[in-house]
């Protein structure tokens, strides 16, 4: 772990208000929500860690649990009390999480992961030749020089809802007369929740390749589907030379082409769900919100914890893939589309493929489908009520 780390390590003297928002009534960081003991919350873990890194205890399985079960969704950098530290939690919980994985231990569904994106280069196990196949019949061409890239990532080229919002997103780019191409085959992992995952060596490798391929191509500005890699290319990438104009899709339909946006009309209520790498991660409230706004007959009402204390779906840091706090009535993704519900909307939007499957997973274990929707930005100003995002 880097010295600056294990110097400040002990400044955190466990006042626990990192697991909570604002309000300090709600609790706020998925994994001590989760399992409510104090090990699982930002402040046990920066004392299991001082305690593992002064020799108290050894590392074991149970601690890599508690690691990896951080969802670095960065409640805790938002809410901590010592300025000295705040910044630097997460930063810290994913350098731990490198030792571990140095040494070996890791959890049994953190290993899987990262073995399946270090031998096929994505999370799904599926070959290379099938990254383009969201598109298919769409028309969409490869790209060859057109103002921007969309990269639509792992989710959008393997995932079923993430192909789903690929597809409307790119119909959608594609009506409002954008200049943009697809890399479709050729497109890599951005390695976001590699590098979240600790394993930072393999993280290097892929955004080096895609750094290349981008090279290649000639990319300037690119597009993307997921808040995940949206981050990834922007505070990642230009550190590695990979240095893009960088727009996550909400940003390009809300500051440069609102006005070619198609206005169809949906009458509805809305509640909109900030995605925790597009939100805490990079301070972007406020373009999703536009663009619903933009729609006719929208409705949009706030959550009780919205913007910088929007409660995490629980799928990020990889847990999306590795399911380290898993389902349930105490998941955050359960607990935050009740919380949906409670404000009357009929459709929950995102902005994230990994925060639509969440949520989708989760109305239909909490049995709220007659009651709510999840649906993506794009689909909703695509064709409203429809089924295309
Ligand atoms: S990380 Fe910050 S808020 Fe959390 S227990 Fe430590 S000092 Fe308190
Ligand atoms: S980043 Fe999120 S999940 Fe991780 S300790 Fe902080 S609040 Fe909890």
């Amino acid at each position: 772990m880097k010295q600056e780390y294990t110097d400040i390590i002990h400044r955190c003297f466990r006042c626990g208000w990192c697991k909570l928002p604002a309000n300090y009534v709600d609790f706020n960081c998925p994994s001590y929500l989760k399992y409510r003991f104090e090990s699982f919350a930002s402040g046990g873990r920066m004392w299991l860690i001082r305690a593992w890194l002064s020799g108290e205890i050894e590392p074991s399985e149970r601690l890599a649990r508690i690691l990896f079960s951080c969802t670095t969704c960065k409640n805790c950098v938002e809410t901590c009390a010592i300025p000295k530290i705040k910044d630097m939690l997460v930063d810290i919980f994913i350098s731990a999480r490198e030792d571990f994985v140095n040494t070996g231990i890791i959890p049994p569904a953190v290993r899987d992961y990262l073995k399946a994106m270090s031998i096929s280069g994505n999370p799904y196990k599926r070959p290379q030749e099938e990254r383009g196949a969201w598109s298919d019949g769409l028309g969409i061409p490869a790209y060859n020089g057109q103002e921007y890239l969309f990269y639509v990532g792992d989710e959008g080229s393997y995932d079923e809802i993430g192909m789903k919002m690929a597809r409307a997103t790119a119909g959608l780019l594609r009506d409002a007369g954008v200049s943009f191409g697809i890399l479709g085959a050729e497109e890599t992992s951005d390695g976001n929740e590699v590098k979240a995952l600790g394993e930072a060596g393999l993280a290097l490798h892929l955004m080096n390749e895609t750094i290349r391929t981008m090279a290649e191509r000639g990319v300037k500005k690119i597009i993307t589907l997921s808040p995940h890699g949206y981050n990834a290319f922007r505070n990642d990438y230009p550190a590695l030379g990979g240095a893009l104009e960088v727009y996550h899709y909400t940003q390009i339909f809300g500051f440069k082409f609102n006005d070619r946006m198609p206005k169809r009309r949906l009458d509805a209520k809305v509640t909109f769900h900030d995605p925790c790498y597009l939100g805490r991660w990079n301070n972007e409230y406020w373009a999703p919100r536009f663009v619903l706004g933009s729609v006719p007959g929208i409705s949009l009402v706030e959550m009780e914890r919205s913007r910088e204390q929007a409660l995490c779906c629980g799928g990020g840091g990889g847990n999306f893939f590795t399911d380290m706090i898993g389902s349930g009535r105490d998941s955050s993704a359960s607990a935050r589309v009740r919380e949906a519900v409670e404000t009357g909307a009929e459709i929950l939007a995102v902005a994230c493929p990994v925060c639509y499957k969440m949520f989708d997973d989760a109305v239909k274990a909490e049995g709220l489908e007659g009651k709510i929707r999840v649906r993506d930005v794009a689909g909703i100003v695509c064709d409203g009520a429809g089924d295309k995002g």
